[in-house]
């Protein structure tokens, strides 16, 4: 029998208390099953032991609890941790935990696959399949919680929309789960310490900043050339360089908040000082610091990257117009747990 029961996590705290109202319960039940799924994770309506059997009954006729299921889990050596994530329809998503000596951050997905065509990333391959909801990608921090705590003895730092998927593209969805993560009655955590990580859809970027969101945005760059970037990621046709750099002075007009650019620089591509010319003057124009990423080579590709005095070269003379730069080094290579090597090999 098909289960056309909805599941209660789609739920915002006020349909949950709207629920109870409904059926002359207290409003207060409400908050109570809201701390019971987001504070507490629990996956069953037995376990809200302080609900009367009558409420849990109500609530089981009505609902259902979906979570993930972590399938498989694989170590690194460096200790990155990447888990293949089941969902309740059988699709598989990618999340992975990337500790360092101080912090432990938890990198989600947002979507099965993704609808965008970046030359140079792994998840480009697999076709959007669906949009994850607000607790699929909740219950991938929650895991990736616990695995902190189990494997460092720390709960998580920070948390970077940085798996499969455009999070923009899945606004509502991604916007309902850092509600529930920075939720005193959720996991409370800081909204600084969460960053979503775009690669550039403008008119998404201004409805971010009209909303007031609190986190911080990182844009996948790689290239301050137009023509150039619409090579590598080819949907960037439609979103032009300079109506995201429109955007994204309306996003720190409104929060005040620098943008994190995210930069690989492959041989042939992106190489020449007309490249860094060009970055230089872009970052001028908007309060930005930049994160040089190293490019994690993916199968069926041949970009290379660049030797390290290209990297340097970027550097110095990032540094000499005073924009902060920093190098991120590749974690979890060897089990393609890095950035761009997400697609469920
Ligand atoms: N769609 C979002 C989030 C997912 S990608 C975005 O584009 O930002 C997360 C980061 O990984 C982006 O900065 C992306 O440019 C980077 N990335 C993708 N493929 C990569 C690869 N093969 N090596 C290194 N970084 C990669």
């Amino acid at each position: 029998m098909k289960n056309t029961k909805k599941d209660i996590r789609v739920l915002t705290k006020d349909e949950l208390i709207k629920f109870f109202v409904k059926h002359n319960i207290s409003p207060f039940r409400g908050k109570q099953v809201y701390q019971w799924l987001w504070q507490k994770g629990v996956h069953d309506f037995d376990s809200m032991t302080n609900l009367a059997l009558v409420h849990r009954e109500l609530l089981k006729a009505n609902f259902e609890i979906n979570h993930i299921k972590i399938d498989v889990e694989q170590k690194s050596e460096d200790g990155t941790v990447k888990n293949a994530v089941k969902l309740h329809d059988q699709l598989v998503v990618e999340s992975v935990l990337i500790p360092t000596e101080s912090r432990s951050t938890a990198c989600v997905s947002s979507q099965v696959g993704c609808s965008l065509d970046c030359i140079f990333c792994a998840t480009a391959s697999m076709k959007r399949m669906r949009n994850l909801n607000a607790d699929e990608i909740y219950d991938q921090v929650v895991s990736i919680n616990q695995q902190s705590l189990i494997y460092h003895q720390r709960p998580l730092t920070n948390i970077v929309f940085m798996g499969m998927g455009e999070p923009l593209m899945n606004y509502k969805n991604v916007l309902a789960c850092i509600d529930k993560i920075t939720d005193p009655e959720g996991l409370g955590m800081s909204p600084k310490r969460i960053t979503v990580s775009t690669s550039g859809i403008p008119k998404m970027i201004r409805k971010m900043a009209d909303d007031g969101v609190k986190f911080c945005l990182a844009v996948s760059l790689h290239s301050a050339i137009q023509d150039v970037r619409k090579q590598i990621m080819p949907f960037a046709t439609k979103f032009p360089l300079d109506e995201l750099l429109k955007s994204l002075k309306h996003w720190y007009a409104c929060t005040k908040k620098h943008i994190t650019f995210e930069y690989i620089v492959w041989e042939g591509i992106n190489d020449t000082k007309k490249d860094i010319q060009a970055l230089v003057k872009f970052c001028l124009q908007v309060p930005s610091k930049v994160n040089l990423i190293q490019y994690n080579p993916i199968d069926y590709s041949k970009l290379k990257e660049v030797p390290f005095h290209v990297i340097d070269d970027y550097i110095k003379t990032l540094t000499d117009s005073r924009i902060q730069v920093t190098y991120r080094r590749s974690r979890g290579q060897d089990i393609d747990a890095a950035c761009g090597q997400l697609a469920n090999k």
